[in-house]
C-alpha cells in the first residue's frame, strides 16, 4: 500500500531560532485560492486578522468547516486550502492525476481529523517536557484529490504537506495522525539537509543487504508493519529509501510515547528489537527530540 512521497529538493538549514515559522498573508491567498480572486479584500487588520478573514471567505458555504480551519489557523499557524491541479510522477503507483478537493460537506472530516491531528502534536511535544527540534506549526496544507486512485495519501515537501481526501490510509482518526506525523517528519528531515540519508544509511543498508525484500527477515527491523500491495513492508520497498525508515521510527515514537503519556496499553517498543533499532532510535531522538526517551530501558538481551 502506498503512503507518501518524499521529494529530495533543495536542502535548506534549519530556522534560527529567533526566526518563528509563520505563513504569510499572499501565500494563505494562494493556499485558500490557487490564483483566484477572494470574494472578499481582507485588507486590513493585521496580517493574522486577514489571513482568518481569506479563511473565513473561502470556507464561507461550510461554516463548520470554516470554525475549525479558523481554530487551527489561530492555535498553530497553518493554513488549510487546496491543491492546484497536477500531473504527479507517482513513482511505481504509475503516472496520476491530482485535482484540488476543499474539505468542506462530505469532505469536511478530513479538515477535523487533520486539525485535531496538527492540535494533539501541540500538547503531545508539550507534555513531553524537552525541548523538540522539531516543526508542526505554520505549514502550508493542501487537499486534493488523486482521479481514479486511492494514492498518495499524502506526501510532504517545503514545510507543505499534501493530503488527498480519498486516501487509503486516512480511515480514521487515528489513521490520519499517525500519517500526518509521518509526513510532518519528511519536512523536518528535509530542514535537517536531508539528515536520515546522512546519519540511518549505514544502518539501513545493512538491514536491506542482509535483508533485500525478503518479509520474515525484515520484520525484525520494520519500525511499521504496513506493506506495499504484492510487495514487502513499505519502508523497505526498492525506491522508497532510507526516509520511509526514519519517518516510521519518528511516527513510533509519537505512538509509543503518547500510549505512554495516555497510560494506554503499549507496544513492544521498537528500540528494543535488536541493537540496529536501538541505535537508529537513539539517532531520530537525539536529532529531532531533544534527547527525551521516556520508554523505559530494555530488558537485558
Ligand atoms: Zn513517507
Amino acid at each position: 500500500m502506498a503512503r507518501c512521497l518524499l521529494f529530495l529538493v533543495l536542502v535548506s538549514q534549519p530556522a534560527p531560532a529567533q526566526d518563528v515559522p509563520r505563513v504569510g498573508r499572499q501565500l494563505a491567498h494562494e493556499i485558500l485560492f490557487i490564483t483566484g480572486k477572494a470574494p472578499a479584500p481582507c485588507d486590513t487588520g493585521t496580517e493574522a486578522e486577514q489571513i482568518s478573514c481569506l479563511i473565513a471567505a473561502r470556507y464561507a458555504k461550510d461554516p463548520a468547516a470554516a470554525k475549525a480551519a479558523t481554530a487551527l489557523y489561530t492555535a498553530s499557524g497553518t493554513v488549510m486550502g487546496v491543491l492546484p491541479e497536477q500531473d504527479f510522477d507517482g513513482g511505481y503507483r504509475g503516472r496520476l492525476h491530482l485535482i484540488p478537493q476543499l474539505p468542506v460537506g462530505a469532505h469536511r472530516k478530513h479538515l477535523e481529523w487533520a486539525a485535531f491531528a496538527l492540535t494533539d502534536f501541540d500538547s503531545f511535544f508539550k507534555d513531553l517536557g524537552g525541548t523538540p527540534n522539531y516543526r508542526w506549526r505554520a505549514l502550508d496544507f493542501r487537499f486534493f484529490e488523486s482521479v481514479k486512485r486511492r494514492t498518495p495519501s499524502a506526501y510532504a515537501v517545503d514545510w507543505a504537506v499534501a493530503y488527498n481526501v480519498s486516501g487509503s490510509l486516512f480511515g480514521s482518526e487515528a489513521g490520519v495522525r499517525g500519517t500526518l506525523f509521518h509526513e510532518v517528519f519528511h519536512l523536518n528531515d528535509q530542514g535537517h539537509g536531508d539528515w536520515s540519508r546522512r546519519a540511518l544509511s549505514p544502518i539501513y543498508d545493512r538491514i536491506v543487504k542482509k535483508c533485500g525484500v525478503d518479509v520474515k527477515c525484515l520484520t525484525p527491523y520494520t519500525p511499521d508493519s504496513i506493506k506495499v500491495r504484492g510487495g514487502t513492508y513499505y519502508d523497505f520497498q526498492p525506491g522508497n529509501g532510507v526516509g520511509e525508515y526514519a519517518a516510521d521510527i519518528a511516527r513510533r515514537y509519537y505512538t509509543e510515547h503518547r500510549a505512554l503519556l495516555r497510560k494506554e496499553k503499549a507496544v513492544t517498543p521498537f528500540k528494543c528489537g535488536n541493537p540496529d533499532n536501538a541505535k537508529a532510535w537513539a539517532l531520530v531522538v537525539e536529532e529531532f527530540f531533544g534527547g527525551v526517551d521516556l520508554i523505559p530501558a530494555c530488558a537485558p538481551r
